[in-house]
């Protein structure tokens, strides 16, 4: 099903506050990057997002939210629906926007669910997730006039002043179990994502290995996927990272709820 409704274009980055929480889409595949890439999942896809990145693959939770409400017992109920799925998969927009995702989150840890959380790292909450997939935003991200999908360059600098939140990152990684997702668009992204895993290593306790680096082609078409994805590989190998493909794409090019 996706649940959506129009909301106006520009609004506050926040949907308009209604009880639970506001779903773009709530289907099940299979999880498609990152180490458990394959794995059976329901997707409980949030709407809004503090960041506006000009690559973003979920336009309509951030550029154009759409959404329904939903209240915390119905998300549960549907993810429930699904009865083959053991790992939810939260993800956004930013789902960590939402004070509310927290009480989905202790609900589906009470199901007996395996949870991952997909984020870009600069909201900082506690709640009881099993993998963190944090994907920090690279300043290749940001929303240039030549790059903003709308053409008009407005979020360029809120986007760039916003996307690196080091308390919140540091916060995250010393909290949770956790996988450092880049979304890499070229070999220029490598010395900015080598400074900012120095910085992580040295402004925290968290120990970052190499394998839970992971280098992800940039692209939201499986055309777009075929351009990038050798380089992004041959980049994993050179610099010791993982490399994680984008298995939904890959599978099911640009189709909705995959
Ligand atoms: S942080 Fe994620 S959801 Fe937000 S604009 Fe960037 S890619 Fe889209």
């Amino acid at each position: 099903m996706p649940v959506s409704s129009s909301v106006d274009e520009g609004q506050a980055e926040v949907p308009d506050e209604q009880e639970g929480l506001p779903i773009n889409e709530l289907f099940y595949s299979l999880q498609g990057e990152g180490t458990l890439a394959g794995v059976p999942s329901v997707f409980v896809r949030t709407s809004g997002c503090n960041l506006r990145c000009w690559f973003c693959d979920s336009y309509h939770t951030s550029w154009e939210p759409t959404h329904a409400w939903m209240t915390i017992p119905d998300i549960v109920d549907e993810v429930q629906s699904f009865d083959k799925a053991e790992h939810v998969v939260v993800t956004g927009g930013e789902p960590m926007m939402h004070e509310e995702t927290v009480e989905l989150l202790e609900e589906l840890e009470g199901a007996g669910y395996h949870t991952t959380v997909e984020t870009n790292g600069t909201i900082m909450r506690d709640a009881p997730v099993d993998l963190m997939s944090i994907s920090p935003k690279l300043a290749s991200s940001t929303p240039t006039k030549e790059k903003d999908p709308k053409g008009n360059g407005e979020w360029s600098q809120q986007h760039e002043e916003s996307r690196i939140q080091m308390d919140s990152l540091t916060a995250i990684l010393e909290a949770y179990e956790f996988q450092l997702k880049f979304v890499v668009t070229g070999r220029d992204d490598m010395p900015e994502i080598e400074q900012l895993v120095e910085r992580l290593r040295s402004q925290s306790t968290a120990n970052i290995n190499p394998t839970d680096i992971l280098l992800m082609p940039e692209g939201v078409t499986q055309e777009q996927i075929t351009e990038t994805r050798g380089l992004v590989a041959e980049l994993a190998k050179e610099y010791g990272y993982r490399y994680t493909p984008r298995l939904h794409v890959n599978l099911w090019n640009d189709a909705p709820e995959t």
